[in-house]
């Protein structure tokens, strides 16, 4: 039989000779230096270099210093830099260095934010980071917030909450019964609403067909003419930033409507409702108070690492009651019991990292980093136009679609464009035109990005030009 307890001790003594650690730090150093300047994509030879990963899980232990070394020399080059001033991709967002500092610290306590008993500072963080948002969206006193994993799972929460809610005041208790035999639920949602709402309300047994969709305008707003008559039994779902166009559903009118006719609204504010904290932007989010729950993330906008989502819901009892949390062993104590708000019962403690990054940047922090995404998107998209690119949105946000004169040119300017490792966009499609899509996600991107950026599009493009249909 073989003895743990050798291993045992040669952990207990990592721990304290430190080596691997120090080790850690000076790769993270080397992968610092240079994440703000190598090429956004991995080059071949990286991605060719994750082969080393294909091997036989060891029949012993390996050599943790060797574990280490591997992660970086292999890893650290086949990562997209994300954290950089030039990835535009999908809607991400940076890290900021204070944030990632207090990150390192806090993943050695590995802490779960379940219950205050397991973690009394992340169930403090946790009421701070409540307190704070719900401060900065300027959302009801009353406002609860969950920590979750990111808007995919805040929206799931927030609509079980409302489905919860709707049908409890319909004298049906959904959490006993299901759904057979219940009341219906009518679901008003946008025609451009993320595919992540279809996932929660299918996931919910709401069904991702069975829903009244609204059409919407040339830059995907909800047509609030359209909104047929809400009652009681209506879910509302609106949206804070489009994914594409980052426009904004029209939230004040239908809000005002739903509240009228005791709908429940759920607003998918993943990275627009950040607006919310920016004086020049809040226009976009006015109304948004007046919902019922709210999913937000913290990893886009925010910049915060990821894994950092947040659901915002008005009835804190109906959240609470949604989420159901309880065992025989699980006793709730008079401080904040995280999981009382999150589907997961163990979670790490993820709102060290949203509290880290309200903390260093403050309300005129928060709000020079929202403008700041805004601005490098008006000024990405005028200095596009004026090379003769389409920009097909209005900018209202940190949003931009770009198209050449032909979706073949399009096509090969973004090939292109993502091989040279200057900077990283990826394909959409807006209203049937094959785009680009740029969102403006990282408080590292500055003006001198943008003007490299927008040389590296002409240089695409020209090279698409000079020898079309050929691939690179
Ligand atoms: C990103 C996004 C989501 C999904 O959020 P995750 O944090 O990736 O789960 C939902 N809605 C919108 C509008 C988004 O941009």
């Amino acid at each position: 039989m073989s003895d743990f307890s050798n291993l045992q001790k040669k952990m207990y003594a990592l721990a304290r000779e430190r080596s691997l650690f120090e080790q850690a730090k000076a790769y993270a150093y080397d992968y610092m230096d240079e994440v703000y300047e190598r090429n956004v994509f991995p080059t071949e030879e990286a991605l060719a270099g994750l082969s080393v990963f294909d091997e036989p899980l060891s029949d012993a232990p390996g050599d943790p210093a060797a574990m280490l070394r591997l992660l970086h020399e292999a890893g650290s080059p086949a990562t997209v830099t994300t954290t950089g001033g030039r990835y535009f991709g999908f809607v991400t967002g940076g890290v900021f260095p204070p944030v990632m500092a207090a990150k390192w610290l806090t993943d050695v306590w590995d802490a779960a934010s379940m219950l205050y008993v397991i973690s009394p500072v992340l169930a403090k963080l946790e009421t701070v980071c409540e307190k704070w948002l719900v401060e900065l969206f300027d959302l009801p006193e009353e406002t609860a917030a969950g920590f979750v994993s990111g808007s995919s799972v805040a929206t799931l929460c927030g609509l079980a909450a409302g489905r919860y809610e709707l049908l409890k005041r319909a004298g049906w208790d959904v959490n006993s019964n299901g759904l057979f035999g219940a009341p219906p639920i009518r679901v008003v949602i946008g025609a451009e609403a993320h595919s992540t709402v279809f996932k929660a309300l299918s996931l919910l047994g709401l069904g991702r067909e069975r829903v009244e969709k609204i059409p919407v305008d040339d830059q995907g707003r909800m047509t609030a003419a359209a909104v047929p008559a809400l009652d009681s039994n209506t879910l509302v779902i609106l949206q804070a930033g489009n994914v594409n166009s980052g426009s904004f559903d029209p939230l004040d009118e239908i809000c005002e409507r739903a509240r009228k006719a005791g709908a429940w609204v759920h607003v998918d504010g993943a990275f627009g409702l950040w607006a919310a904290a920016s004086r020049s932007r809040r226009h976009l989010t006015a109304g948004a108070e007046k919902a019922d729950s709210w999913a937000v993330d913290g990893h886009k906008t925010l910049n915060t690492p990821y894994d950092s989502g947040i659901v915002l819901c008005k009835h804190r009892a109906a959240l609470i009651s949604a989420m159901q949390a309880t065992g025989s062993y699980i006793l709730y104590s008079e401080q904040r019991d995280g999981m009382l708000y999150t589907p997961e019962m163990s979670r790490r403690g993820r709102a060290v990292e949203l509290w880290a990054t309200l903390k260093v940047l403050g309300k005129s922090g928060i709000e020079e980093l929202v403008d700041n995404l805004c601005e490098r998107t008006r000024q990405f998209a005028e200095q596009m136009r004026a090379q003769g690119f389409k920009i097909l949105n209005d900018v209202v946000f940190n949003q931009a679609l770009v198209a050449c004169d032909t979706p073949e040119q399009t096509a090969g300017t973004l090939q292109r464009l993502q091989q040279s490792g200057e900077c990283w966009c990826g394909a959409g499609n807006w209203h049937d035109t094959p785009v680009i899509r740029v969102s403006v996600c990282s408080w590292a991107t500055t003006p001198e990005d943008i003007d490299r950026t927008v040389a590296a599009f002409m240089k695409a493009r020209e090279a698409t030009l000079s020898r079309p249909g050929q691939v690179v």
